[in-house]
Parts: C-alpha cells; sequence; structure tokens
C-alpha cells in the first residue's frame, strides 16, 4: 500500500466519545484509514503489526492506567517513526512540556491539539503533514532496509562516516569530532542512522557496523594526525555492543593495530536504552576501556532511562547534554533548568560538558555564559565528509578571530 496516497492513522483515547468525534471528522477529510484504541496496550500491539503500524497517531496525554508520557517512552522503545499529535485537555503549559519530552525522544510531532477539538484545528495541523510529507516524499518514505540489505552495505563499504566537530567554547580551538555514520545508497541516495542503525542492532549487525565505522574513522584520525591535527575522534557505541566482552578486545586491537593513542578515542554510550537485565558486563567493558585510557562519553544526557544510575556505576569523563535541552534554552525556562541542572551535575562529577544541537549565536551564548565546555551543532558545522573538513577548519579559524560574528554561520 502507498501509505502517502493513504496514511495510516491511530487514535489512542480512553474517551470512547472522541474516539468516534476524531474519526468522524478524520474521515471528512479523507482520511479513511483510522484504527482508534481507549487503551495504550491495544495501540502498542497495533504497532507492533506491520499491516497496522500508523503513520501518524493522535494522542491523548491524561489516561488512566499508561498515561500517554509512558506511552511515548513504548514509542521510543519500538523505533517508532512516524509522526504524533498530542490531543489533550490539560492546559497550555502542560501540553508544551509534553512536546517537548517528545521532542527529547527524537520522536517527529506535528504539534498538539486542545480539547475539544475544531475540524479546522485538526485540518490546519494535518495540512501541515501532508506539504511536510509531499516536501520529504523520498526523504521519509517509510521504507525499511532488511538485514541482508544493510550486510550488503557494509560489505561493499556503501557506509560513510561523516564527522561533526566538537570545540571550545572558551577558545574556539577544534578539540575533536564526532563520527556520525551514514548510508550513500546506491538507489535512495543519503541514509541516515535513524533507518538503520535499530536494524543493524535488532539483526546481529550492530558489532560488524561499528567495527567498520571504527576502522574507517582510525584510518582518518591516522591522516588527521600526520596532517599535524590532534583531534579527539568520537564514534557512537550501541548498547548492544556492549553485550560481549569481545567488544572491548575487538576496539582496542584495533586501535593498537591502526598506531592510535586511546587517549585520543570517546566511546559515545547513550543513556536512553535500558540496560539488559544484566549490567555487569557492560560496566566492566566501560571500565576496562577506561583503564586503557579511552575517554567515555555518556551521551543524549537527560532523556533516557537511568541517567544517574549510569553516573553512579560508570567513569564516564564527558557528560553531552542533549540538543533538546541545549537549541533554545536561553529563552525558555524548563529547557534552562535541565541544562543548568546537567551542567552542574557534570561538573560537580568533574566530567567535561558537550552541548549538542548548538544552532545559532543564541545558544552559543548561552554555552559561553554558563561556562560549558565544548559546544557541538550546526552553529558551528553540520557533520561533514572528512574532504570537507579542510575547507571548514580554516573558515572556523576566521570565524573565530572575528570574534564569532553572528552573521558569519
Ligand atoms: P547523536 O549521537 O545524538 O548524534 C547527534 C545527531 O544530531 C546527529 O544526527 C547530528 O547530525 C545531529 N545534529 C548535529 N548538530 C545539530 C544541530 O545543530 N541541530 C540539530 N537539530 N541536530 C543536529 P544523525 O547523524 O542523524 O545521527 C542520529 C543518531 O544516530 C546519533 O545521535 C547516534 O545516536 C546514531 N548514530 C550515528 N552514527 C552511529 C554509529 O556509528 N553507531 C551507532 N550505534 N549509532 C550511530
Ligand atoms: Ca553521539
Ligand atoms: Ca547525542
Amino acid at each position: 500500500m502507498d501509505s502517502a496516497s493513504n496514511p495510516k492513522i491511530l487514535i489512542l483515547d480512553d474517551d470512547t466519545f472522541i474516539l468516534k468525534l476524531l474519526t468522524r471528522m478524520l474521515a471528512k477529510q479523507g482520511y479513511t484509514s483510522v484504527i482508534s484504541c481507549d487503551n495504550g496496550h491495544d495501540a502498542l500491539k497495533k504497532i507492533d503489526t506491520a499491516e497496522t503500524c500508523p503513520d501518524l497517531i493522535l494522542l491523548d496525554l491524561n489516561m488512566p492506567d499508561m498515561d500517554g508520557i509512558e506511552f511515548v517512552r513504548y514509542l521510543v522503545d519500538r523505533q517508532y517513526h512516524g509522526e504524533l499529535i498530542l490531543v489533550s485537555g490539560e492546559d497550555e503549559r502542560m501540553l508544551k512540556t509534553a512536546e517537548k519530552l517528545v521532542h527529547a525522544h527524537k520522536i517527529p510531532m506535528l504539534g498538539y491539539l486542545h480539547k475539544p477539538v475544531t475540524p479546522e484545528k485538526l485540518a490546519e495541523i494535518l495540512n501541515t503533514w501532508k506539504s511536510h510529507s509531499t516536501d520529504n516524499s523520498l526523504k521519509t518514505d517509510k521504507k525499511s532496509y532488511s538485514a541482508e540489505e544493510l550486510r550488503a552495505a557494509i560489505s561493499n563499504h556503501e557506509l560513510v562516516n561523516y564527522y561533526q566537530p566538537k570545540v571550545s567554547v572558551e577558545t574556539g580551538e577544534v578539540i575533536g569530532v564526532e563520527t556520525l555514520v551514514r548510508w550513500h545508497h546506491p538507489a535512495d541516495g543519503l541514509v541516515f542512522p535513524d533507518r538503520f542503525i535499530a536494524i543493524a542492532e535488532q539483526y546481529h549487525l550492530i558489532n560488524e557496523l561499528t567495527t567498520c565505522v571504527l576502522t574507517n574513522a582510525l584510518n582518518q584520525a591516522k591522516i588527521w594526525q600526520q596532517n599535524g591535527l590532534s583531534l579527539r575522534v568520537a564514534i557512537n557505541v550501541s548498547m548492544d555492543n556492549l553485550a560481549s566482552l569481545d567488544f572491548q578486545d575487538l576496539v582496542v586491537n584495533l586501535v593498537t593495530q591502526a598506531g592510535v593513542s586511546p587517549q585520543k578515542i570517546v566511546l559515545e554510550v547513550t543513556e536512553s536504552q535500558v540496560m539488559g537485565a544484566d549490567a555487569r558486563v557492560p560496566l566492566e567493558i566501560l571500565t576496562r576501556l577506561r583503564l586503557k585510557r579511552f575517554h567515555l562519553s555518556i551521551d543524549d544526557f537527560g532523556t533516557g532511562h537511568s541517567s544517574l544510575a549510569q553516573l553512579r556505576d560508570i567513569p564516564f569523563d564527558e557528560l553531552k547534554i542533549d540538543q533538546g535541552f541545549v537549541h533554545r534554552a536561553w529563552t525558555d525556562d524548563t529547557l534552562r533548568a535541565i541544562y543548568d541542572a546537567s551542567l552542574s551535575m557534570a561538573k560537580q562529577l568533574n566530567m567535561e560538558t558537550v552541548a549538542e544541537g548548538v544552532e545559532d549565536q543564541n545558544d552559543w551564548e548561552l554555552l559561553r555564559q554558563t561556562g560549558c565546555d565544548l559546544a557541538q551543532g550546526n552553529f558551528v558545522s553540520k557533520p561533514l565528509q572528512a574532504a570537507d573538513f579542510p575547507a571548514w577548519l580554516e573558515a572556523w579559524q576566521n570565524r573565530v578571530r572575528n570574534g564569532l560574528i553572528a552573521d558569519s554561520a
């Protein structure tokens, strides 16, 4: 079925009257493939089944049993890739807070609707969806890839590393880069990691993928070293990589073979996945890597399930404040409170702080005023291919010399 012409919509609300009302409103606007559920458990079953997995969910926040926020957590666990509209009778502030939470979880959200929902408001929000999905029809085509396709991509060297700079906020000096993998797909063009990392994890290809990313990153690190550039190179490590003790040998061997110092390698571990039943193995791997002087970074801080427990248990050197709490924190009290708390916790634990998602001069100024160590984000640079790095570096050094003028972005 072509989901662009008849998208699947799921409505989740404990109020059956609302379910009927919204279904009717949607039908009047031409959306006929609509499923309604009056509780979260039923809705999750629909999401788990390929034929009924929706392209859009209209979600009520206030429900007995599983509420809307809890439901969003389960969507994250399932790597839900559709869109979301929050529907609630709660006040504006509550809806905004919920919206931020959804953003922090990186679930695409079209917006929110106040109850009682009017057909006009619903039409307005659905129109933004339509234009958005036609704009991006190629990019957001929900085509998913099979394990075989991904395996072939890895062996055909179709996975390419991009590098996003991390710079010192105080001096502008380029301290390192984060490696972000992309798939140069022969037919589909540039495919972003959110489309294939989960598949790699699910089909046990994540060690292969990480090996490929790390190998390429080490080659690049050596080239930079030879050119006199001393950069810390970060790679993203999935919790699934940390499931077997072999991983630590693999990393140590690759880094030793490449002749790169472990101190120049940062392993970014995202805390947004729940640690498996047995957390001892990841703990052991990370501790041993730390003893070998690898840098450990806790990624997406603030969005996950067990951030504080992980901070207690794992000797991290670096804390990355999630972009959801960085961009616009200068103007938003709620974001600012989370940003400040993360920063001060990191400082107390003697960790270096990296703010992600620094998008504009205002974000940058906040980092400067609050003493955040490193900045990463489009204000500094988008992720680059290695070939584009020298030109960016020169332009960046000019910007720094000129005092990082607002219009230089
Ligand atoms: P992440 O580790 O949080 O990476 C940061 C993401 O934010 C990147 O998305 C980056 O392109 C994006 N970003 C950078 N600056 C800005 C900004 O100013 N504004 C906004 N809105 N976004 C910005 P990307 O490259 O699509 O990667 C998405 C996620 O995929 C990464 O999130 C990471 O968790 C995962 N990933 C990427 N490469 C790998 C990999 O090699 N292995 C594993 N396991 N995961 C990877
Ligand atoms: Ca990362
Ligand atoms: Ca991150």
